[in-house]
């Protein structure tokens, strides 16, 4: 017998001809995300992944647990792989179900078995109901429940057989590097670390850029920006964070512009240089926390004056959420208690009272006529710092 882990992956399947393009990208994250771990090998067959480690004491629960996190696997299980004999079935599931009742109490369970194999001697009905009985002799305490078992003994019967109870759920999506990069444009705030979190789940690598305004903004709140970029990083592996100060630029906005046109006017550089710094990394579009009528800058007026700026398209994943169902995300994935940390932002240090909810582009790039901000921003892009943050 020997214990290893089955990887189950969904949407890859549904792809034709490059299928084995995805597959391999899904193979190389698994092995980068559970390297530290130590040696193993990783197998490929019917669909399905396993992995098998190659030394003693391998760390089984972080390895699940870093695998869960995998964009592309829908599911993992720890499982153990024996000789596809029925006496071994036989054995080695009446230990498995031992081991689990002394660890778990269960009382009740029930055999679900699948096999691959057409070569086995015994279908699938009769391996569980054989297997059942085999159980029930031997563990007087155990009954059946096919309704609501406290277990499940799953048998997979292929060239070999895998045993298991466990199916831990996964991120699902499509592996990280599959799909091109994209620019985040990454604030402290609850929104934009889902949204970077919604399109690396689509097979996107994440770059991200950060705008911070010291010292008008903290030191402690670009430590958040790391901190968040660090718990994305712990999903996609990797992440260029570009950190622009952003202090010249919104005095000279705030001095020169209508206050109720300070919004749109800094969001619309922010989209300029988050698409300069894009094009020089190679990301292919930018991405925001942005979802319709949230705040004065993200009504669809707005948003179109917004876009009009870049010519890169920009991707919104949130938006037609609510901020609850937002929030739901964040605490999934880790981003929450992070995110509500109280530190400013530098949206938040020039606002004006009313900010203009309608702004009409020709009255936009009028204002902007009077900024001498070209060179400010040449300066905050040269000036932009990069951290590279990785999961490890
Ligand atoms: P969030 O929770 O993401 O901060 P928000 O509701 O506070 O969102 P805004 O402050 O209007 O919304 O910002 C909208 C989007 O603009 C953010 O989701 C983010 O993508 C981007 N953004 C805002 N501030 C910054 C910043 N300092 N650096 C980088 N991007 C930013
Ligand atoms: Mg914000």
């Amino acid at each position: 017998m020997k214990k290893v882990i089955l990887v189950r992956y969904g949407e890859i399947l549904l792809k034709g001809l490059n299928r084995p393009v995805f597959e391999n990208k899904l193979i190389s994250n698994i092995k980068r995300a559970i390297h530290k771990l130590g040696k193993v090998s990783i197998i490929k067959s019917q669909a399905r992944i396993y992995i098998e480690p190659e030394e003693e004491n391998y760390d089984f629960d972080e390895a699940l647990s870093l695998l869960s996190k995998v964009f592309g696997i829908v599911s993992v299980s720890p499982v153990w792989k024996i000789d596809s004999s029925f006496e071994s079935i036989k054995e080695y599931s009446l230990r498995m179900v031992k081991d689990l009742i002394k660890r778990e109490g269960y009382k009740t369970f029930k055999v679900e078995t699948k096999r691959g194999n057409k070569r086995f001697p015994m279908d699938s009905p009769e391996i569980s109901r054989e297997l059942g009985g085999h159980i029930l002799s031997n563990v007087p305490e155990l009954s059946v429940d096919v309704k609501k078992p406290d277990f499940i003994l799953y048998v997979e019967v292929r060239e070999f057989t895998y045993i298991y109870s466990e199916i831990i759920p996964a991120v699902c999506g499509m592996p990280i590097g599959s799909n091109g990069k994209s620019m985040l444009l990454l604030s402290g705030g609850i929104d934009s670390p889902v949204a970077g979190w919604m399109i690396a789940k689509r097979g996107v690598e994440i770059e991200a850029v950060h705008f911070y305004s010291y010292p008008y903004t903290s030191e402690r709140a670009k430590e958040k920006v790391i901190e968040l970029a660090k718990i994305l990083a712990s999903y996609c592996y990797k992440i260029n964070l570009h950190i622009v100060p952003f202090t010249d630029i919104q005095l000279e906005i705030n001095e020169k512009c209508p206050h109720e046109e300070l919004t749109i006017i800094m969001r619309r550089v922010m989209m300029q240089i988050a698409e300069m710094i894009a094009k020089k990394t190679g990301a292919l579009a930018l991405v925001t926390g942005e979802s319709v009528g949230q705040v004065a800058s993200q009504t669809i007026e707005s948003l179109a004056v917004t876009n009009a700026v870049v010519s890169l398209p920009v991707f919104r994943p949130l938006i037609g959420m609510d901020k609850n169902e937002v929030i739901d995300i964040a605490r999934k994935i880790g981003t929450f208690e992070t995110s509500i940390l109280p530190y400013e932002d530098c949206c938040t240090v020039f606002v004006a009272k009313h900010p203009s909810t309608k702004p009409k582009l020709d009255k936009i790039l009028l204002s902007e006529s009077k900024l001498d901000i070209e060179e400010l921003i040449n300066k905050a892009v040269e000036n932009t710092e990069v951290l590279t943050i990785t999961k490890d």
